[in-house]
């Protein structure tokens, strides 16, 4: 298939196939792909908390495509095919597996909650959990055992999931501790890719500071959602230091995208 030349559909016309809290899914202009649109949307404790962030699909639109890029170009096969525009990326179609992959390295958030370990507090070694994607459920904590008797993934699928999820949890450590941010957790969803009969799993949804918690290392101010969660203020602010550091915008860039854009002469 040629991905190279864009064959664009109206807005309009273009068929939703998903809306969820942050995104919606299109039908792409390829069978076999789709098109990730990034929403403003903020939401928190399953929904409960909502907000329009102005600028943040943009934002994590050009974080997510600058860590899935990178991922494709290691060999950590992922759903992600191209970026089209401010809010879109193109993407493979995939089945997702309905289950939220969360790699710890520090301690925080319902970790430190459920275990009575102080925020901040290092781990002994990377920690992976499972919790089950269902909002309803509030998307409970699952085992293997869950897993496999419950059929959402096969044992070799859980392998390849945690093969997976040490892959991306060294390649982004190793990305953000270079611009100076400790990632100290962050959460990954995987799917199904079929190639004629072979089927492998990829890295799909989304990568970015709505799904990671990062600290700046000197500071430890969080350049993450619980801006948000919290009540912090300053979540644009925070992202936009992110893909700063990341080299992905350019000094005078503004996330929002209507306004002029500053040219250095
Ligand atoms: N996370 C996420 N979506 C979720 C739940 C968690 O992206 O529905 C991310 C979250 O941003 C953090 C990591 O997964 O980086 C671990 O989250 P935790 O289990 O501590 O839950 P929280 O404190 O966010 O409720």
């Amino acid at each position: 298939m040629d991905f190279t030349k864009p064959r664009y559909t109206p807005m309009s016309r273009r068929r939703r196939i998903y809306e969820g809290k942050a995104k919606i899914l299109y039908e792409g202009p390829e069978p076999g792909t789709l098109i990730q649109h990034f929403k403003d949307d903020a939401t928190a404790f399953n929904a409960k908390k909502h907000e329009v962030i102005e600028g943040k699909g943009v934002l994590n639109n050009r974080i997510s495509e600058y860590v899935f890029q990178h991922l494709n170009d290691i060999g950590v096969p992922t759903h992600f095919i191209r970026r089209l525009n401010m809010r879109e990326q193109l993407i493979r179609e995939v089945e997702i597996i309905p289950l939220e992959i969360v790699v710890r390295n520090i301690a925080a958030g319902s970790l430190s909650q459920r275990l009575g370990i102080e925020e901040g507090t290092q781990l002994p070694r990377s920690i992976i959990e499972f919790y089950y994607k269902n909002d309803q459920l509030n998307d409970p904590m699952v085992s293997e055992e869950h897993i496999t008797a419950f059929g959402w993934a096969t044992p070799q699928e859980i392998d390849d999931i945690m093969s997976l999820a040490i892959r991306v949890n060294d390649f982004l450590s190793g990305l953000f501790l270079g611009v100076g941010i400790r990632l100290v957790d962050f959460k990954m969803e995987t799917g199904r890719l079929w190639e004629n009969d072979l089927m492998r799993i990829v890295v799909a949804d989304e990568i970015s500071p709505d799904s990671c918690r990062l600290w700046d290392i000197k500071s430890n101010e969080k350049l993450d959602k619980d801006r948000f969660r919290r009540d912090l203020g300053g979540l644009l602010e925070a992202y936009t230091e992110v893909a700063k550091r990341l080299g992905i915008m350019s000094e005078g860039e503004r996330p929002q995208g209507t306004g002029p854009i500053l040219v250095k002469g």
